[in-house]
């Protein structure tokens, strides 16, 4: 018996709501903002043949359709509280929409996230998430709060997802996949770090285009230089295996998908932020430090173990080119 959207709401994507007056089953749902807080609001779409592909296991799509968003709460120091989902379904399938499902109220619960609306229709396959989050007022993480003088942190490891996409390619052993494919199918939102930030952060931004890149956005931001040691960025110990491959290298300092957080704060919080490592179980690492911006230099420079910089060209690493 083909579902009707009606039953495939009810079925799939309701759910009592814990933190709103209002969820699914009303023309919109209704939220209370709280007194001294700020709503913070970020939207993600996934494309099927864009971002995954047509065979995608579902269950993983939940979990990241939602985990993108959750990510750039984390960045910006909020707590995610509320979430719609608009759905392009090819065709009502129980299984798939199950396993979706599935995954997706699992990171949700974990996060103490409501499902409060959203949309379905027929289409060519396509996912839109947004989250709307909870600062208190003035206190989020920005991009452009960085100064000259700050460290440069970063969470967790970086590279491990780029090099997934590029595992076949370079004839990775099989035993060393599962792990990398775990982080670009099932990243981990950090928002524990991006709550426990507020008021030590700087400025914050989570990878999902590539450390280079993402750093970039806050030095563009805030108007300074970062200089990053290429022998800090932190690398998962499959990762290492591979660095005398350019192209882990390449995923290292410039691939996506990581939605670990880089941060920068004021060298007297050192030691608060080790103790946040510590509490978190989270492993932070200080990779450099932001600069005065200069004229005509890039944005980020990334130092090689003799303290030369290694040189940007057609947006890839020249020395990892080859
Ligand atoms: P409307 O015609 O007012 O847009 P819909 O029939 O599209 O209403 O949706 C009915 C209810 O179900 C609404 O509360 C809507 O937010 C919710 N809803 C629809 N699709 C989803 C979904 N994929 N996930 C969560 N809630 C959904
Ligand atoms: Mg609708």
């Amino acid at each position: 018996m083909p579902l009707t959207e009606f039953e495939l709401i009810r079925r799939f994507f309701t759910y009592p709501a814990r933190h709103a007056v209002l969820g699914v089953g009303d023309d919109a749902a209704i939220v209370r903002a709280r007194s001294g807080f700020e709503l913070v609001i970020t939207t993600d779409m996934l494309v099927a043949g864009r971002h995954f592909h047509q065979g995608a296991d579902p269950e993983q799509l939940g979990h990241k359709a939602l985990a993108v968003n959750l990510s750039d709460i984390a960045a910006m120091g909020a707590t995610p509280r509320w979430a719609t989902l608009a759905l392009a379904l090819p065709r009502a399938d129980a299984r798939w929409l199950a396993a979706f499902s599935r995954g997706f109220m699992r990171l949700a619960r974990r996060y103490g996230v409501d499902l409060v609306g959203g949309d379905t229709t027929r289409g060519p396959l396509n996912i839109c998430v947004q989250v709307v989050g909870e600062v208190p007022r003035g206190r989020a993480l920005r991009r452009d709060g960085a100064r000259a003088g700050d460290d440069v942190w970063v969470s967790g490891t970086l590279g491990d997802a780029a090099l997934a996409l590029v595992a076949g390619r370079l004839g990775l052993a099989s035993r060393n996949r599962p792990p990398l494919r775990l982080k670009l199918d099932a990243p981990a939102p950090r928002v524990g770090l991006g709550v426990a930030l507020r008021g030590i952060a700087r400025s914050a931004i989570d990878v999902s285009d590539g450390l280079t890149a993402d750093l970039g956005h806050i030095c563009e931001r805030s108007n300074v230089a970062a200089v990053v040691d290429f022998a800090r960025i932190p690398a998962s110990a499959t990762l290492k295996q591979y660095l005398h491959r350019p192209a882990a290298r390449l995923a290292l300092l410039a691939g996506g998908d990581d939605y670990e957080l880089v941060f920068s704060a004021g060298r007297a919080r050192r030691e608060a932020i080790a103790r946040i490592s510590r509490r978190l179980r989270l492993r932070l690492t200080r990779i450099g430090r932001m600069t005065r911006r200069r004229r005509g230099a890039p944005p980020v420079t990334v130092l090689d173990a003799t303290g030369r910089p290694i040189t940007v060209a057609h947006g890839g690493y020249e020395h990892f080119s080859t």
